[in-house]
């Protein structure tokens, strides 16, 4: 759940039309049209990515007029299927996902049942990822992935991260490796199957 305060305003006399905006928005909220960059302010998350990016500072984060709370209403899903997805994933349903906003990793699944496809249409529906707008995509794309949802760049590949390996994805040999430097990958894996074996049985 994110509130959002802030919107990001672009100085149209300054703005060259370099389109870096464009590219790192979190939830696709800037188009550039005629070399300028246009932010849609109802779908603007505050995240100020944008204007920290901006090489010539065109852009400046004011406080909104009227404020207002991004978030999703998990009670609203099926709760059985939010659990699957995010067993899917290897995650407990309540883990916080990002640490700016506080979203969990049930409320990410509910926004996949809720018609999510991307990370960006996620974004806008849960508030994730526009905090900082970097720690959460993995497991943000963990979650998509573990719906069954087929991850591909979006229209100009933008927004488009690789998944990097879990636990779960290591060959023996890569395991191998660092047994003897402090990594537990098997037994982590063993406790997971613990804690979701015993979630299934209370029903939860
Ligand atoms: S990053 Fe700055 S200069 Fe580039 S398009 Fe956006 S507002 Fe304009
Ligand atoms: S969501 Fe972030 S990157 Fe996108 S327009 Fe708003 S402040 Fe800029």
């Amino acid at each position: 759940m994110k509130n959002v305060t802030l919107v990001a305003k672009v100085d149209l006399n300054t703005c060259t039309g370099c389109k870096t905006c464009e590219k790192i928005c979190p939830v696709l909220a800037i188009k550039i049209i005629d070399r300028k960059a246009i932010i849609d302010e109802d779908k603007c998350r505050g995240c100020s990515n944008c204007e920290s990016r901006c090489p010539v500072h065109s852009i400046e984060m004011v406080k909104r007029e009227e404020p207002f709370v991004v978030g999703i209403d998990v009670e609203k899903f099926d709760k059985e299927k939010i659990e699957e997805i995010c067993m899917n994933a290897h995650m407990n349903p309540e883990q916080i996902l990002c640490y700016c906003t506080g979203v969990r990793a049930e409320e990410v699944a509910a926004a996949i049942l809720d018609g999510a496809r991307t990370p960006e249409e996620i974004s806008s529906r849960t508030g994730i990822r526009t905090g900082c707008t970097i720690e959460c995509i993995q497991p943000l794309l963990r979650i998509i992935h573990a719906a069954g949802i087929e991850l591909k760049p979006i229209e100009g590949g933008w927004q488009w991260y690789g998944i990097t390996p879990t636990s779960w994805d290591l060959t023996d040999e890569v395991k191998e490796k660092y047994a003897n430097k402090g990594f537990y990958f098997d037994e982590d894996k063993e406790l997971f199957e613990r804690v979701a074996s015993a979630r299934k049985e209370k029903g939860e």
